[in-house]
């Protein structure tokens, strides 16, 4: 657990797959990105899916929620699906939390591993908000691209993830910039997509960054030129990559990485050759 301020941030992980390395690698030589994560025979590597529960200013909310429970059968399979713990809704109840005390879930972006367990089936098959009692937060330009999207896109958008909760009202589209609770705030992050979000927490002069998919994995936020093959505006992300190493060097940050195996939560630290690197903070998951 990290705490911040009155904030106190869990990180839970929903769910770990084998992706494809062409997905998170895209354009980066097997024999660069090989040297810090291994890969099975099918050229796959380890993937999480940390969500974050957040508590303080009399709020429970939850960032993300993973890929959830509805994952055709064959998918799963094909990707090796596990959920550590019960996943999302394991870790909640383990730190007593019921679908029911939540008030607030945020989607960074509604990529199927991002909102994926927004929803899920009741008995007779319909679909159910799984935080009933939550208003879902997302950003307007997000919830467009995700409910039109193109060729290239709609291989991870789901409108069964988004859609059914706009429509009943429980979803709310913000636009930019907006404060959850003093000290924690969306951030706009564009790149991966052009309304992507990340979460900032600031108090007691210490700083927090959720990434999100700013940087999936923890060499994509120390190398400005790797990227991940599923950025729509990848020369978008990484200018929005230099801001945010400035940010979090200026800060001294603590930083969490959402698909990260090895290191998801960590500070940046500049060697003496000037290359940056992620120092790992072990306690707190
Ligand atoms: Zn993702």
């Amino acid at each position: 657990m990290i705490r911040i301020g009155d904030l106190d941030i869990h990180l839970i992980n929903d769910a770990v797959i084998r992706a494809d390395a062409g997905g998170p690698f895209g354009l980066v030589p097997r024999a660069l990105w090989n040297r810090t994560y291994e890969h099975d025979d099918q050229f796959r590597i380890e993937m999480h899916h940390y969500c974050l529960l957040v508590r303080g200013a009399g709020r429970t909310i939850v960032v993300d929620t993973g890929i959830g429970n509805r994952m055709p059968e064959k998918v799963a399979r094909l990707m090796a699906l596990e959920h550590p713990n019960g996943g999302l809704l394991g870790g909640l109840a383990a730190l007593g939390i019921t679908p029911q005390d939540v008030d607030l879930v945020i989607n960074t972006h509604l990529h199927g591993d991002h909102c994926g367990g927004n929803t899920c089936f009741a008995e007779d098959g319909s679909l159910l908000p799984t935080f009933p009692n939550a208003e879902y937060w997302t950003q307007r330009r997000e919830y467009a691209d995700a409910y039109l999207p193109n060729e290239r896109t709609r291989g991870t958008y789901y409108r069964s993830n988004f859609a059914p909760l706009y429509e009943s009202g429980q979803m709310t589209l913000i636009d930019g910039e907006v404060e959850v609770v003093p000290g924690m705030r969306c951030v706009l992050t564009p790149g991966h997509t052009p309304a992507h979000m990340s979460i900032v927490f600031e108090g007691g002069g210490q700083s927090v960054l959720y990434v999100a998919d700013m940087a999936s994995l923890a060499v994509h936020f120390t190398n400005l030129a790797w990227m991940t093959a599923y950025d729509v505006e990848p020369l978008i992300t990484l200018e929005t990559k230099r801001i945010w190493q400035q940010w979090a060097l200026e800060r001294d940050a603590t930083i969490i990485f959402e698909h990260e195996p090895l290191t998801p939560v960590g500070r940046l630290v500049k060697g003496e050759n000037g290359k940056l690197s992620l120092e790992p903070i072990d306690n707190a998951l």
